[in-house]
């Protein structure tokens, strides 16, 4: 049988991760001892108040059936008050409120809501994987803003061509920054809304990492910024917030318009979130702010290691404000990241990953991931102060 991929499929980028992730295992068959700094997924549990609200909800038999479509309105009620308290940014939770399957389900979907075969979508670069697939699963077509160190990892809006802007639908914003760990100031929000005003653009803005900062700096929200509500919606997720990488569950919210497109989407393709999911997601939004006073402690003691170890050994890295990763440019001696990870790997069995898997302007820099144990990270710099 000659099975054949449609064009989009074929279109998609390979997916860089799913080799390191082979690599990593043939190393762990050969029983080496593996330090993952590779992957974004936190390492600490579920706090059990969330865990114990989900087996509660899941005893209810009221709980057992399809979810609404829009999703639970108890949910959306908690989300709205939490957006109210945590940004003081007032939503409809009947019309500006979506739950969705994790956050990536979202932004991948988003794009077959309003984007056309052939129109264009303004991506970050280097980036979040889902931003360029979902564009491309859709017909579109991924334009990339070089996101580079000078330009503090903010896109130059001047720099986008013209006629790219003529056909582009939907511009994508992720602060603070995967992989970058960059973050950004308000004005940057203003500045995205009144571009987005400017050439009729939808703005994507990935809040994933809003709730994972240091040092007391507190992320803002792109719908607080004048004219945010008016030109785009925010995804959030309860995956980094709250150590729930495997439930699948955060949500979208913003203008209108935009959040019905994805509702629409959604209504045809999936059910929703497991309604005790969802109940369990409110007991997050009610402890998130106890469970992140501690989390963040934790990342920000691993984050001092980790960076104070590398500068020790001649890296020059500045302590990120935000998110749990760490951005490096690569040692001079080395040009390739994925060149250079594989050597990491090979010589000191610490996987990082290549800044290249993020897109093109990745090239030079790797991402180490802060979702190990303090010790470990410790190890991990003791062992690549033995290689480089
Ligand atoms: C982890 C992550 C997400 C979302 O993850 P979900 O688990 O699907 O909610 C979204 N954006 C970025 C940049 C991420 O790193």
């Amino acid at each position: 049988m000659a099975f054949e991929f449609t064009e989009r499929l074929k279109k998609l980028p390979p997916y860089l991760f799913v080799e390191i992730d082979k690599a990593k295992r043939r190393a762990r068959a050969k029983g080496r001892d593996i330090i993952d700094l590779g992957i974004g997924d936190p390492d600490e549990s579920t706090p059990k108040e969330i865990i114990e609200s989900l087996y509660k909800a899941a005893c209810d038999s009221k709980n057992h059936h399809y979810p609404l479509d829009q999703g639970n309105s108890v949910f959306r009620d908690r989300i709205a008050r939490w957006y109210k308290e945590r940004f003081n940014v007032i939503l409809d939770q009947e019309k500006e409120i979506l739950p969705l399957i994790g956050s990536k389900e979202g932004i991948s979907h988003m794009p077959l809501a309003f984007i056309n075969p052939g129109d264009i979508s303004l991506v970050p670069d280097p980036c979040y994987p889902p931003y360029k697939s979902g564009t491309i699963l859709a017909g579109g077509i991924p334009c990339i803003m070089p996101l580079t160190e000078e330009n503090n990892f903010l896109p130059d809006l001047n720099k986008i061509k013209p006629q790219t802007l003529k056909k582009a639908k939907v511009i994508y914003i992720n602060y603070p920054n995967n992989p970058t760990a960059s973050v950004c100031e308000k004005t940057f929000f203003e500045n995205i809304a009144l571009f987005a005003k400017k050439y009729n653009l939808i703005v994507a803005s990935d809040a994933a990492y809003s709730e994972i900062a240091f040092d007391g700096y507190r992320p803002d929200s792109f719908l607080k910024a004048e004219g945010g509500k008016e030109t785009g919606i925010e995804f959030h997720s309860l995956s980094k917030t709250c150590n729930m990488t495997g439930w699948r569950i955060g949500f979208a919210c913003g203008n209108e318009k935009i959040i019905s497109g994805i509702a629409k989407v959604k209504s045809n393709i999936d059910s929703g979130v497991f309604n005790a999911i969802q109940m369990a997601g409110i007991t997050a939004l009610d402890i998130a702010d106890k469970h992140l006073e501690k989390m963040n402690k934790v990342y920000q003691k691993r984050r001092d290691i980790l960076v104070d170890g590398l500068n020790k050994l001649g890296w020059v890295i500045k302590k990120p404000k935000a998110t749990f990763y760490v951005w490096a440019r690569l040692p001079k001696e080395y040009k390739s990241s994925i060149e250079f990870a594989g050597l990491v790997l090979d010589k000191t069995n610490i996987i990082i990953t290549p800044g290249i898997g993020f897109g093109e302007s990745g090239e030079g820099y790797v991402r180490f991931a802060l979702t190990v144990s303090e010790e470990r990270i410790q190890e991990a710099v003791q062992r690549l102060e033995r290689v480089l």
